[in-house]
């Protein structure tokens, strides 16, 4: 069983702009597969499909054999913009999924702390987001989702607003995380070169309305 099935899944807003017309894709357990197509394509949209925060029109979307309805704790999400929530500092706002599934206070900490560590924010524990640079807000938004440890890790170009140089070291930072926990990653992006330095498998789609055009298997190189 494929972690993620997608078959013939049609996304048409308002009766009338058909985003994504009959995408079918499966991706397997550990996998690292790009998501890649010009901008307005319709690869947020099949993102948010899967993560189940938007309905599909037509098709099936399956998760682990699961037919997709709703947001579940086994998919996590990483958007485009850090949304951090500005009232809560560091630790609060990394923990704060792990509060909501009810996780005692202790083991929060002991969680929470650690991915502080892995993302190099030691010391800002108790600043709040507008304190941080947009690098680091992202690292922390970042965390906040794999603190959880979803089987599924959904991306939708996180590192889209970074300069160039912050850029390289969260892509870098992000595989190490992923090779580390065997989480499957889904990353939309219209930048060809991050998808072909991150993914083991890239799915190009065509403008709009998103269908798959090509799929590129990198398996076989370096990273
Ligand atoms: P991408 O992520 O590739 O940039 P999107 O999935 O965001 O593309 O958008 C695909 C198409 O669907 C675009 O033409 C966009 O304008 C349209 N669209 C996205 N969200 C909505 C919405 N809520 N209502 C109507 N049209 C939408
Ligand atoms: P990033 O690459 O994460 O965006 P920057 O290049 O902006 O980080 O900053 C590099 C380092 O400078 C950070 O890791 C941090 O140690 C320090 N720094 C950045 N912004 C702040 C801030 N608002 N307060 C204190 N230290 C900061």
């Amino acid at each position: 069983m494929s972690q993620i099935e997608l078959r013939d899944v049609e996304k048409v807003y308002n009766s009338e702009v058909v985003a994504v017309d009959g995408v079918t894709a499966t991706i397997e357990s550990g996998e690292f597969v790009s998501i890649l197509g010009p901008s307005g394509c319709g690869k947020s949209t099949l993102l948010f499909m899967i993560g189940g925060f938007i309905e599909r029109t037509d098709g099936d979307i399956l998760v682990e054999g699961e037919t997709v309805h709703e947001p579940g704790p086994d998919r996590g999400m990483v958007f485009q913009e850090s949304v951090l929530y500005p009232w809560l500092t560091v630790e609060d706002n990394i923990g704060w999924g792990l509060k909501i599934q009810g996780v005692p206070r202790d083991e929060r900490r002991e969680a929470v702390q650690e991915f502080i560590s892995m993302i190099g924010l030691e010391g800002f524990e108790e600043a709040y987001p507008s304190e941080l640079s947009g690098g680091m807000q992202q690292r922390a938004a970042m965390a906040r989702v794999l603190v959880s440890n979803p089987n599924v890790l959904l991306m939708d170009e996180p590192f889209g607003a970074l300069d160039a140089q912050t850029r390289e070291v969260m892509q870098n930072e992000l595989l190490d995380i992923w090779q580390r926990t065997g989480q499957t990653c889904v990353f939309v992006t219209h930048s060809i070169d991050e998808a072909l330095f991150l993914s083991d498998r890239v799915l190009v789609l065509t403008a709009r309305p998103a269908s798959i055009k090509l799929e590129v298997d990198l398996t076989e190189f370096e990273r």
